[in-house]
């Protein structure tokens, strides 16, 4: 599996034993161990220091049980998880995801795959995750704010500003956040500002951080087409979900001459040849938090496709921004065969790893979440700065050193996978830079 790298492939198999049914963690250890080989070959030190082993089992594993009561009085319990996988560069960093999916081996996975994202920041961050299988969808707005309580209630003595600091991810927006802090705050008596990102602008949040993720992920792509003499401009772009990240990558496509004519949510499709409104967008997910089948009501020239595949619509660019596995081989077969020519993962390990194999054979640019969708918690790490500082940045400065960033992964994957014998490789690039400078860090701090 991992060529001539005995000892890896023992490692990998290790793990596969100790994590039985973990198939998303699982398939998110064998990516990056499958980019490896030439780093240990080059740093045996890595090996001698068990440095893989080390990083594929968490630091600590929190697991804990959420009793809360809906609208009309009756009791329910979900799960929560907190993995606090790895803090070689900084405190524990990563979102809080709530969804019906949510179990041991999604958080593990997102918190795996955090350690080398928060590390391709360049930020003082290391990696965690969290979240819950409770599903927020038709919950009153009383019955998440009793939720979110009751996961603070456990959860909040675990963190702290230089400890623990989570945020968002599916499930989990501003509205949420607010309820986290709120009763953080209460059971904790301190304003502790920099304990929680993704807060709201008027009490400790950050410009651009609810734009961050799909402007991180459109600057990344642009800096990767311009790099091969490409651009936006004139592209016709899908981005699959309509969720905070899907919404801000239209936006920014849109701002630099594509043509977004494909989004989605669990349920459909909409398309639009003239180019999707995306204020309307925002209106439909952000304000009335309705289906994405609405959007036809407001403009004629969108066709709905109930429980429709979006990547079976022809696009010069797909910017996956749902969730896991959503692009299958067979998806990247018909895009393909349509004339694709970039893929942006804006969702976290949106294509599964036959679909990668497809496009890489292919030769269409790919630029892999774990490197793309950094810009979210790059600016989560811009948060807490301002925190720490008493400070307010504003928009223009704070996008600014949002795009410095998002350039600079660019650049760090490319020459890494250049220098380890994998020109263009963006995923061997993001995986073998990530992972040198947090196994690095760990060699530094003392192994035992
Ligand atoms: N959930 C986001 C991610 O997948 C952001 C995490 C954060 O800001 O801490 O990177």
């Amino acid at each position: 599996m991992f060529g001539v790298d005995e000892k890896l492939e023992s490692i990998y198999k290790e793990v596969t034993d100790r994590n039985t049914g973990e198939t998303e963690y699982l398939q998110a250890v064998k990516e990056v161990l499958a980019s490896l080989p030439p780093v240990l070959a080059k740093h045996p030190e890595f090996y001698e220091y068990n440095i893989i082993e080390r990083l594929c089992e968490p630091d600590r594993q929190i697991i804990f049980r959420i009793v809360w009561e809906d609208d009309k009085g009756e009791l329910h319990i979900n799960r929560g998880f907190r993995i606090q996988f790895n803090n070689a560069l900084g405190p524990y960093k990563g979102g809080l995801r709530f969804h019906s999916s949510v179990y041991l081996g999604i958080v593990k996975f997102l918190g795996f795959e955090q350690i080398f994202k928060n590390a391709l920041t360049g930020m003082p961050i290391g990696g965690a995750k969290g979240g819950s299988d409770f599903d927020p969808h038709d919950k009153s707005d009383r019955e998440i704010m009793r939720f979110c309580r009751r996961f603070m209630t456990e959860l909040y003595r675990y963190l702290g500003d230089d400890i623990d600091v989570p945020a968002g991810d599916i499930g989990v927006g501003q509205r949420e956040i607010g309820y986290l802090f709120g009763q953080y705050k209460r059971l904790t008596h301190k304003f502790e500002a920099g304990v929680i990102t993704g807060k709201k602008l008027n009490w400790g949040g950050s410009q651009v951080r609810t734009e961050a993720t799909g402007y991180g992920l459109v600057y990344f792509v642009d800096e990767m087409l311009r790099d091969h003499k490409k651009s936006f401009d004139g592209m016709k772009v899908t981005i699959s979900g309509s969720g905070n990240v899907a919404i801000y990558a239209a936006e920014k496509v849109t701002q630099l001459g594509g043509k977004v004519t494909a989004m989605s949510d669990s349920k459909g499709v909409i398309y639009d040849e003239s180019g999707i409104n995306v204020e309307t967008v925002k209106q439909i997910k952000e304000i009335e938090r309705k289906r994405i089948k609405e959007y036809t009501k407001f403009h004629e020239t969108a066709t709905y496709y109930e429980g429709g595949n979006i990547w079976k619509i022809k696009t010069d660019i797909a910017l996956p921004c749902a969730t896991e596995n959503e692009l299958t081989k067979k998806d990247a077969d018909t895009l393909i065969k349509d004339g694709v020519i970039a893929v942006g993962e804006g969702a976290n390990m949106p294509t599964t790893p036959e679909g990668i194999k497809t496009f890489l054979d292919a030769g269409v640019l790919f630029a892999p979440a774990k490197a793309a969708n950094a810009g979210g918690v790059a600016t989560s790490a811009l948060e807490m700065i301002q925190n720490s500082r008493h400070d307010v940045w504003t928009f223009e400065y704070t996008d600014k050193r949002l795009k410095e960033i998002m350039v600079n992964i660019y650049k760090t994957c490319n020459e890494t996978s250049d220098e380890f014998g994998s020109p263009g490789n963006l995923i061997t690039g993001a995986n073998i830079a990530g992972f040198i400078r947090v196994a690095t860090a760990m060699i530094d701090q003392g192994v035992i």
